[in-house]
């Protein structure tokens, strides 16, 4: 700013100077009125200098104050920006480690009974229907017994992954408890969903190994009636894993 001022006061002394050469002063030639001014001149023309000079440096304070103060604001709207992504992504997975099982990374037990309420409020608005499937893996207790509890946790990891790749997005797959898993397919009736069973059953036999040994399950699966609330689903999706258990595992059973 101050180089402006500068050159506004030399733009001033040499407009002076030919003002004065031209029109108050014709004896004197431009050159002399520019290099020998009158005492009075002198005296006008630098306290205009001063002046313009004084102008420039405060203008030049008050334009860097007002950058520097600009920048600050920037720095800080960056920083509480960036601050606010950190909150959200920590309360992003605040959220999922509340809602899902940190060995299996699907979700627990009680995210699970969320979308039950949720699909039980919604069939008994809209109607439709949804099925429940509970299903167990067989003979764990041996599988740690036999390679130990960390092969058996690789081992549920690896069942969850399997089930997971192969249900629909609006599956709801959750770790029930232990080696219990619960399986919430919205849309599908009890055909449908005991053929989904039948898949899983077959899907877990050929495709999770332990070691050499495969794993298998036994799966309850039922149908929501009407009048049915989460107790009495739950009840009969049980029982009829236990069927399945009682019946020779590695099977799914039914209940109406
Ligand atoms: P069944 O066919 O009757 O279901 O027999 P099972 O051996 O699977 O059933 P049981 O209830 O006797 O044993 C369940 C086993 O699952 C025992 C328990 O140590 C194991 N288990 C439960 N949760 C975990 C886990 O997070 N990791 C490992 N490695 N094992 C687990
Ligand atoms: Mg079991
Ligand atoms: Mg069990």
């Amino acid at each position: 700013m101050w180089i402006v001022s500068l050159l506004l006061i030399v733009l001033f002394w040499f407009g002076d100077a030919a003002v004065d050469a031209t029109i108050f002063m014709p004896e004197k030639n431009f050159l002399q009125s520019l290099l020998e001014p009158e005492p009075v001149e002198l005296w006008m023309r630098s306290v205009i200098a001063a002046l313009l000079l004084g102008f420039g440096i405060y203008a030049g304070n008050a334009v860097r104050e007002q950058r520097e103060a600009h920048e600050a604001l920037y720095e800080q709207r960056a920083q509480l920006e960036a601050e606010i992504e950190r909150r959200k992504s920590l309360e992003a997975e605040l959220r999922e480690q509340a809602d899902t099982d940190p060995l299996t990374s699907v979700y627990n037990r009680r995210r699970f009974y969320e979308f039950l309420q949720y699909e039980l409020e919604r069939v008994q608005r809209y109607d439709g229907s949804f099925s429940l499937i509970l299903c167990d893996i067989d003979h764990f207790k041996q599988i740690n017994d036999r390679y130990g509890h960390h092969v058996g946790d690789e081992a549920l990891k690896s069942f969850c992954g399997t089930i997971s790749a192969n249900l629909r997005s609006v599956d709801v797959m959750a770790r029930w408890g232990g080696e219990e898993f619960a399986i919430l397919a919205p849309g599908i009736k009890l055909p449908e969903a005991v053929n989904l069973a039948e898949k899983l059953r077959q899907l877990t036999h050929e495709r999770v190994l332990v070691s050499e040994t495969a794993l298998t399950i036994s799966l309850g699966v039922t149908e929501y009636q009407l009048g049915d609330d989460s107790d009495s689903l739950l009840k009969r999706v049980d029982e009829a894993l236990y069927l399945a258990k009682q019946r020779g595992r590695n099977r799914a059973v039914a209940a109406p």
